[in-house]
């Protein structure tokens, strides 16, 4: 197995981003990323993708597609598209066609930041998925930094009863300088969705991603540059383990990298607490199998998860924790089939976070 970090949910001035293709590519390799994929709204680039090389190193960029419907109102249902080679934007009003439409080509797609706050004070609305009645998407995109971090401010709106333009910025400063401090984990809502799909029998991937802007923010005559690109890109990620070694051809590494992603041969990264390098869950049935992938019950079937860091792990099955360690493994010998995946907690900045979310083993 080889281990590549990335991060999928990304933006350039095609669409509200600051920085193009080159600079971001500079940015995912300071932060050490093996490949990311540009998003822009609603505008599928082509033409940028391949190896980005510096000194320093080299970096993957493919382009995917964040679609939503900009005449719907209120705004919601941002759909994260990768493989798909095409536009598909034109099925944006009818989000079960849009999924139909990217099954149909064989990409993927994914629920961009599905539960999240508004900022009414700062006109940010929610952006969330709303109609849950659809089927046969790929995923969840489980943690979106930047959203993380819109919801984050509206808690502490509620918490400080902040009713004024001014005080919301103001009261906003601290996350805006610090966002580490204050994100601890994906929203749980999401989380609390992501078992309740699986429990339905379904087979939902999760990713983990940026949603980098590098935006500018004003507070009277403070303009700032929030969120650097590179910051980023050391925060919240999507590690994924594929079979055979990258070799340099665009069209190889992509199909290896996307098929990984769609399958779930992944986890969801906080790097900034602790790098997640080397994590694995794995599990052992009639054959063996990694996250992500279906592997068939025998009476000795065992799962087991390796950390690279000493952490709380919790092994999850149906929403339920059926296994927990304060170690660097947790092995357990499931009696139920089903889906099973991992949830590690890091102390981080003197608080427990979110560190790594794996994908689950089907158990069947
Ligand atoms: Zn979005
Ligand atoms: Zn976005």
């Amino acid at each position: 197995m080889y281990e590549l970090a990335g991060n999928l949910h990304m933006h350039t001035p095609y669409s509200d981003g600051e920085k193009w293709h080159k600079e971001i590519a500079d940015a995912a390799i300071a932060a050490g990323l093996d490949f990311i994929v540009v998003t822009d709204h609603n505008l599928w680039v082509d033409g940028v993708e391949g190896y980005y090389e510096n000194e320093k190193g080299r970096v993957l960029l493919l382009v995917g597609e964040e679609v939503h419907d900009t005449r719907r109102d209120p705004q919601c249902n941002h759909f994260l598209i990768y493989g798909a080679e095409a536009e598909l934007c034109r099925h944006a009003p009818n989000p079960q066609e849009l999924i139909d439409a990217v099954r149909q080509i064989g990409a993927c797609g994914f629920l961009a930041h599905p539960h999240e706050r508004s900022l009414d004070l700062l006109n940010e609305p929610e952006l969330g998925w709303h109609n849950w009645e659809v089927e046969g998407f790929t995923g969840l995109e489980i943690w979106n930094y930047m959203s993380s971090f819109k919801s984050a401010v509206a808690r502490r709106h509620d918490r400080l009863m902040i009713k004024n333009k001014l005080l919301a910025k103001l009261s906003a400063l601290p996350l805006v300088l610090h966002p580490e401090k204050y994100i601890v984990g994906p929203e749980a809502e999401t989380l609390a969705k992501w078992d309740e799909l699986l429990a339905q029998g379904k087979r939902i991937a999760a990713v983990g991603n940026s949603d980098a802007h590098g935006t500018p923010m004003s507070l009277g005559p403070i303009t700032r540059f929030v969120f650097p690109y590179e910051f980023l890109f050391r925060a919240v990620n999507t590690h994924v383990l594929i079979r055979q070694p990258l070799n340099g051809d665009l069209a190889h590494d992509k199909a290896l990298i996307l098929g990984a992603i769609g399958q779930g041969n992944s986890w969801v990264a906080y790097d900034m607490a602790a790098p997640t390098k080397g994590f694995r869950f794995s599990g052992h049935g009639v054959g063996k199998g990694i996250m992500g992938d279906a592997i068939k019950m025998d009476v000795g079937a065992t799962l087991q998860a390796i950390a690279p860091t000493r952490c709380h792990m919790r092994l999850i099955h149906r929403g339920q924790a059926v296994a927990e360690a304060h170690d660097t493994t947790l092995t357990h010998i499931p009696v139920d089939d089903g889906p099973y995946r991992v949830e590690c907690h890091i102390p981080y900045l003197g608080q427990k976070r979110g560190w790594i979310y794996s994908n689950p083993i089907y158990l069947y």
